[in-house]
């Protein structure tokens, strides 16, 4: 398995293969019922949950209405702060400042903290394609680069992994990369954490640069904001001597007090604590301790795309708590490789697709990775109307196929593979607006039932091979109506 979803299979495809799968299934299922049992608890000992998750949603919602003010706000302060901040419009032109940032100090490796940004980016193959190796740091990240696999989730990006599988991949692997598993490591979880803790502690002793994300950034100070579990990410940000933050543009908030609202939303829905262990905060550089050189990369790389979209540009209110991948029944079943995509689940769903556009098979395929029961809306803590933004995004696969770029104007290319259904609807529609073809063609359906199909043909055979195609009654409706009430309202 690769490291990348780069020419991923449209999201059936991959799917099925996972379904199959009766010890991903198995893992995936023990996982999100065990989070989503404890986040509910946490939230519930919240009264005021519901206003924070309003305010939650308000302040995000203001921030990226005023985006461009605060951004300069932030670069303002960063840079008063002793940072330098770098503008990237896409993943090559952030992959090329964070290179050569690295190049520029004379290194070959750095350590990293988890970080959701520079995966969109792909930047672990851009620094080794340039001879930079890149350390993961995060526990779960840490067993993804060794196993050479790709991560699930967006919280635990190793979910699909179970503890026998962790250990294998440690005893097989990590000689390769350092500090060789301990002799006879068990799968028992402490065991596993030394043998990672071992592993990693030379690297981030040995490290001149560290490479982070970030899951806020506070413009009146020029403040980034890292909240983790483990410890690793205070690590990377306090001892190397270079830092290097990439974060997307929407990771902005205005204030300490709007970030007040997301420490407290954000670990409850993630891991369901009341408050995550490790909270750490840097503005800039310092004399007396941290790095001495920071710098900041914000990352467009389709986000701007997405705030012209007037439905679509909720997904940017995303926290990344992964709350909503932990009820959703198509992620627990499916799991995260499937959406081809750093961002999996619901999120990835609306996400994915309006960051890279709906011009590949699976970018294309995403809008229909749902149900729409509506349980990743419910739980998420800044009400993203994540089945709204789904329909909105079907709307533009089927009426509009991929934009593109015809010499000075954007056109819409017709969708591939929805003209059947474009035919059906319009099909439809004129039967609808003539009564008696309605009437007519019912009680023929009704006469032919028992020849009828258990499955459609063509194209239909996609729709009614997940589904049970609804029975066709002995009399249709209106003929029952006025047989049964005597024709008083039969005519209508
Ligand atoms: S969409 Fe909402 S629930 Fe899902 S990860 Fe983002 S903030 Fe969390």
């Amino acid at each position: 398995m690769s490291g990348t979803f780069v020419g991923m299979p449209a999201f059936p495809v991959a799917a099925r293969e996972a379904v199959h799968d009766a010890t991903l299934r198995g893992n995936l299922r023990h996982a999100t019922h065990t989070i989503r049992a404890k986040r509910a608890r946490a939230v519930g000992e919240l009264s005021d949950w519901a206003r924070l998750r309003e305010a939650g949603r308000r302040i995000k919602d203001h921030t990226l209405r005023h985006l461009d003010r605060y951004l300069v706000q932030l670069e303002e302060s960063v840079t008063a702060a002793g940072g330098t901040v770098h503008w990237a419009a896409d993943a090559a032109e952030a992959n090329r400042i964070v290179t050569a940032l690295v190049k520029a100090t004379g290194e070959s490796e750095v350590v990293k903290v988890k970080s959701m940004a520079t995966q969109e980016i792909g930047l672990n193959e851009a620094l080794e394609a340039e001879g930079v190796r890149a350390y993961e740091t995060d526990l779960a990240e840490l067993i993804v680069q060794l196993g050479k696999d790709r991560p699930s989730h967006i919280l635990v990006p190793a979910i699909h992994r179970n503890r026998g599988e962790i250990r294998d991949v440690f005893v097989r692997e990590m000689g390769a990369w350092g500090r060789p598993a301990p002799e006879g490591l068990t799968d028992a979880p402490a065991e596993l954490a030394e043998a990672a803790r071992l592993h990693l502690r030379e690297k981030f002793l040995r490290a001149k640069v560290g490479v982070c994300g970030a899951n806020f950034m506070v413009a009146e100070t020029g403040t980034l904001v890292v909240v983790e579990s483990e410890g690793n990410g205070r690590m990377c940000l306090t001892l190397p001597e270079t830092l290097i933050a990439v974060a997307g543009i929407e990771k902005v908030v205005p204030s300490w007090r709007d970030l007040e609202v997301f420490l407290q939303t954000l670990p409850r829905s993630s891991t369901a604590e009341r408050m995550n262990p490790y909270t750490s905060t840097w503005t800039g550089t310092a004399d007396e301790d941290g790095p001495r050189a920071f710098h900041l990369v914000l990352l467009d790389n389709g986000r701007t795309d997405a705030l012209a979209d007037r439905v679509g540009r909720q997904a940017l209110r995303c926290i990344r708590c992964s709350a909503c991948l932990n009820v959703c029944p198509v992620y627990e079943r499916a799991g995260g490789h499937a959406y081809g995509s750093v961002y999996p689940g619901p999120i990835g769903a609306v996400l994915s697709p309006q960051l890279r556009g709906t011009a590949s098979e699976i970018d294309a395929s995403l809008p229909y990775a749902s149900s729409l029961c509506g349980a990743c809306y419910e739980v998420c803590p800044v009400a993203i109307d994540i089945p709204e933004v789904l329909v909105h995004l079907r709307e533009r696969v089927a009426q509009g196929g991929p934009a593109v770029r015809e010499g000075n104007r954007v056109v819409l290319r017709p969708a591939r593979g929805h003209a059947a259904e474009r035919a059906a609807m319009r099909a439809a529609g004129w039967v609808f607006a003539r009564p008696r073809a309605l009437r007519a063609g019912q009680r023929l359906a009704s006469r032919t039932r028992r020849l009828h199909p258990r499955t459609l043909p063509g194209p239909g055979r996609a729709w009614s091979g997940a589904r049970d195609l609804p029975a066709v009654p002995v009399e249709p409706f209106r003929d029952w109506w006025q047989r049964t009430r005597g024709g008083k309202d039969g005519g209508r």
